[in-house]
């Protein structure tokens, strides 16, 4: 919130309860967790709450007349399994987004969160760059703040270095994120992290230097379950960074990879192998 703050949205911030972080892992009386002031909002942020108070988000929204939700996903502690959906299914009229960290949020189709997604969430950068990085200006910046921090550091690394950097960087910045593996996807939050800002270095350098290949010549769709596809955690997030091409052969996008290794792990024809270089991006 003190980001959000500090980069000029003090004045819509209408209202602001806190939580001790350790309410109980199961509640039957919600009421009592309601704040006591609910003005009217467009927008609410739910942010680091664990377990069962998620619960109170819809009902906050029902009172304050907001229809539109983000309850940012730091870790998988923090959303047991069923209850995003129990979240959901309590709020039918009110849309609500669980960027998987908040630094994956993207425009959805819905005014208020595409406004806030318009100048927080995954990040974009604009880079300047002839060898060594000359200019890095946050077109969108990470919600806690570190894409600022990140963009700041990198002033004259050299351009082929720069999408390491931003990863390494990410991990000096006290980022919410979890380095607990979350099974929906089989990664932790902080690695997610560090992908969002990594593309975003690439796509403003318009190269990557590190990418999962899938070699056409052993992929062979018909002998397998597209376990790439499956267990990639950027397509788990709702990314494109696996596709399928017309004869259904998987295809890497060296824009969104984050060269985890979970691909290579998975496919059972040994298909993908990670390459250094320079890869154009689309
Ligand atoms: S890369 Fe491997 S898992 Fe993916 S479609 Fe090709 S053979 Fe199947
Ligand atoms: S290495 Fe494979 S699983 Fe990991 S992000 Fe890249 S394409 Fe996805």
């Amino acid at each position: 919130m003190n980001n959000l703050a500090e980069q000029g949205m003090a004045s819509n911030i209408v209202g602001m309860e806190e939580y001790p972080e350790d309410t109980p892992p199961l509640i039957e009386d919600f009421s009592q967790y309601l704040p006591k002031s609910l003005p009217p909002a467009d927008l609410i942020l739910a942010v680091g709450l664990s377990g069962d108070i998620n619960m109170i988000v819809p009902m906050v929204a029902q009172k304050t007349g907001a229809q539109s939700v983000i309850i940012p996903i730091y870790g998988p502690k923090q959303m047991p399994p069923g209850l995003q959906q129990e979240i959901i299914d309590s709020a039918p009229d009110v849309t609500i987004v669980f960027p998987k960290p908040f630094c994956s949020l993207e425009p959805v189709g819905d005014a208020p969160i595409d406004e806030f997604a318009s100048r927080f969430g995954k990040p974009v950068l604009f880079i300047k760059a002839d060898g060594f990085i000359k200019k890095v200006e946050v077109l969108r910046g990470a919600p806690c703040g570190s894409t600022n921090y990140i963009a700041k550091g990198l002033w004259s690394t050299p351009s082929g270095e720069a999408e390491l950097a931003s990863a390494h960087k990410l991990h000096n910045y006290p980022c919410n994120a979890s380095t607990d593996t979350d099974p929906a996807v089989g990664d932790t939050s902080l690695h997610l992290a560090s992908y969002q800002i990594k593309e975003a270095v690439k796509r403003g350098l318009g190269f990557a230097v590190k990418t999962a290949v899938v070699d056409h010549s052993i992929c062979k769709p018909e002998d397998c379950q597209k376990e790439c596809l499956e267990s990639c955690p950027q397509v788990l997030i709702g990314l494109d960074t696996i596709t399928l091409n017309q004869e259904e052969k998987a295809v890497v996008d060296p824009a969104t990879c984050g060269y985890c290794e979970i691909c290579i792990k998975e496919c059972p024809l040994n298909a993908i192998t990670i390459e250094t270089g320079k890869f154009k991006l689309d």
